[in-house]
């Protein structure tokens, strides 16, 4: 079969075989990816029109116990800055984004920062105040019995990407963390019924097509509600800061796959793509992604929150923000949603 033989059994079976997704991987090229990317469009178009969903990013502290080898919140890392938000800081980006018509606020931090009844004292608070909006969880591994609390808190949905499905490469990014655990997280979301969200990074140190492949086939069958993948950016204060970033285009590619293996999955252009490419974002959403985070998260302590070097976005304030990614999905022929942005089950 060649390729885009396969790009049409993609679109229509919503399944390949592992052999299938490593040629599909191994034979990209511009012309490969537009055609994937115009039927990744078509599929997204018939679950969402040209709705794109805005999720309000709020980095809630910089401090991390983990020591992923990629990421510059690690915790060997002496030179990153630490902070915790206060609950009333949390709070008063929640508003500055519900002000701005943000329906979905996504908490994000490094793993260990809050205790499971800090989590849940300001959801609740969150919640309260703002019924009518999404909670997003994005805070790493816990125990079954803490994410079920931060459940009955009133957590909506729990980002958790499994950063690869290939063990070994896991290993290689994270020697002293878990991978069991890590699918033991995603199960236990997925049963508490959170909105689940897994993904992993485009072109980071050892990955191969054979990786990429795995992951593709972990999606097909965990069957996340959103999936969030961006290319790795090395970060100068880390172990892997001479490796090369990830590419714009496999990145693009990617996200069309991804979109015609679930038709309905909320599927973010993300920061990092934003960053390694100007009008990276743009791209993604084109080929079918249909989520964009605008800031939420102080102006102060924005370039604090350092995942990877060069990171876009941190001189805004929020309403900037929104502005920018507004006009910018207006030229490419999409319109910003301000619904609540669940995913639409059953409208396949
Ligand atoms: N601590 C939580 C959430 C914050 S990190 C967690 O790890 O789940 C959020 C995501 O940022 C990670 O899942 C990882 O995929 C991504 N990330 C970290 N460092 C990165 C880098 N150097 N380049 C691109 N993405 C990175
Ligand atoms: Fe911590 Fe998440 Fe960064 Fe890993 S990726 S070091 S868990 S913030």
């Amino acid at each position: 079969m060649n390729n885009k033989t396969l790009i049409d059994k993609l679109a229509l079976s919503r399944s390949l075989t592992h052999g299938e997704y490593l040629a599909l991987i191994e034979g990209f090229d511009e012309e490969l990816a537009q055609y994937a990317a115009a039927k990744a469009d078509e599929a997204r178009r018939a679950v969402y029109g040209n709705s794109v969903f805005v999720r309000g990013l709020i980095e809630i502290s910089s401090i991390c116990r983990n020591n992923c080898l990629y990421c510059g919140l690690r915790r060997s890392n002496a030179a990153c800055e630490r902070y915790k938000l206060t609950p009333e800081q949390i709070l008063a980006c929640c508003a500055e984004g519900d002000a701005l018509g943000i329906k979905t606020f996504v908490l994000q931090a490094g793993e260990g920062s809050f205790t499971c009844d800090e989590i849940c004292a300001f959801v609740r608070e969150i919640k309260a105040g703002y019924p009518g909006n999404a909670v997003t969880l994005s805070l790493g591994e816990f125990s079954r019995e803490e994410y079920a609390a931060m459940k009955q808190a009133g957590a909506d949905r729990y980002l958790l990407r499994h950063e690869t499905a290939d063990r070994e490469h896991y290993l290689r990014l994270h020697p002293d963390m878990d991978y069991d655990n890590r699918m033991r997280c995603l199960r236990d979301l997925r049963e508490l019924g959170y909105q689940v969200g897994c993904g992993f990074m485009v072109g980071s140190p050892y990955q191969t097509a054979e990786c990429i492949a795995k992951d593709l086939e972990f999606i097909e069958q965990f069957r996340p509600d959103m999936c969030g993948i961006g290319p790795f950016i090395p970060h100068k204060d880390t172990p892997f800061a001479g490796e090369k970033a990830g590419g714009t285009q496999l990145t693009v590619y990617l996200l069309s796959l991804i979109r015609l293996i679930k038709p309905d999955v909320l599927l973010p252009a993300t920061t990092a793509l934003g960053t390694v490419d100007p009008k990276g974002r743009e791209k993604g959403i084109a080929a079918g992604a249909n989520v964009i985070m605008p800031n939420l998260s102080p102006v102060a302590v924005r370039d604090k929150y350092s995942l990877y070097d060069n990171k876009i976005c941190t001189g805004e304030e929020s309403a900037q923000c929104m502005k920018c990614i507004e006009t910018r999905m207006k030229s490419i022929g999409f319109e910003i949603s301000y619904s609540r942005g669940d995913i639409r089950h059953g409208s396949i």
